[in-house]
């Protein structure tokens, strides 16, 4: 049983959103809470400078794949996430983009919830929409796109989204971790009848000072990923609203 300080008995944990890349995108109440977290365990795509808020003493725990040797499993994060909880800190766990948007935020809850430990969420800017809106591309738009469906390229059973449902929908798609099979997704969705000239396009370390991007069609997707030599971590947005991409010279990045 820890100590009561100050009146606190058990700690806590926020999980906070880290926001898509560029720093500045981190909401007020996430930096708050950065500056009085006694122990941080940050995700891999979260930007060093973000660490910044966090109190001098406090504990940084890398838990990603780049911050550590290999990716801490995920049953140890939680149980790391609980057993500082228990031992009455306050628990910053930090995520890129939003922690509820194929962030495992979800299963995190789960694992406090179990445990009995208080815990509150901090949204944070995800970068399916942040990173088009770099561009000029508005997620929806009136009369174009009235819906906009978030969808993994990778899902965990290896099973495909309902490319046909979301055919019929006439959604713009901003598809996340689909950079590693980016060839047969748009073969799945050719053969769902996706036509090939829908607009298309890749953002790479959206809202970064590297980021980069192609803007093309669903059938040159591929060719185009190749050519500007593109890789993770990237969003693929697919739909109409892709049209509205501006020049890239007139995209004003981060420093
Ligand atoms: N919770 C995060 C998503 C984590 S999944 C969020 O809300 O943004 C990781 C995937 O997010 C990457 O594979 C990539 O598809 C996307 N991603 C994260 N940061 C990105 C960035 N700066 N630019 C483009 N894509 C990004």
């Amino acid at each position: 049983m820890p100590i009561p300080i100050a009146g606190r008995l058990l700690g806590k944990v926020f999980l906070i959103g880290a926001g898509p890349g560029d720093p500045e995108l981190i909401t007020l109440k996430a930096a708050r809470v950065l500056g009085y977290a006694d122990v941080v365990l940050v995700d891999d795509l979260v930007h060093r400078e973000i660490l910044l808020h966090v109190r001098a003493d406090a504990r940084v725990i890398h838990v990603g794949k780049r911050g550590g040797c290999r990716s801490t499993p995920q049953d140890f994060i939680e149980r790391l996430m609980v057993s500082h909880a228990r031992a009455g800190s306050i628990v910053a766990r930090l995520k890129g983009g939003d922690p509820f948007v194929f962030g495992r935020g979800g299963e995190e809850i789960e694992a406090l919830e179990t445990a009995g430990i208080p815990y509150e969420a901090i949204s944070g800017v995800t970068a399916g929409i942040a990173a088009p809106a770099m561009l000029g591309i508005p997620v929806t738009h009136r009369d174009v796109a009235r819906s906009v469906t978030l969808v993994t390229g990778h899902a965990s059973d290896g099973a495909s989204p309902d490319w046909k449902a979301l055919r019929a929908a006439a959604t713009t798609l901003v598809i996340y971790m689909g950079m590693k099979r980016v060839a047969p997704l748009v073969e799945e969705m050719l053969a769902a009848g996706f036509p090939g000239d829908t607009p298309a396009c890749a953002i790479q370390n959206g809202t970064l000072a590297t980021q980069e991007h192609a803007v093309t069609t669903l059938a040159e997707l591929p060719a185009a990923i190749a050519r500007a030599r593109l890789a993770s971590p990237a969003i693929l947005v697919v739909g109409e609203v892709v049209r509205r991409a501006r020049a890239a010279s007139a995209v004003e990045r981060a420093a």
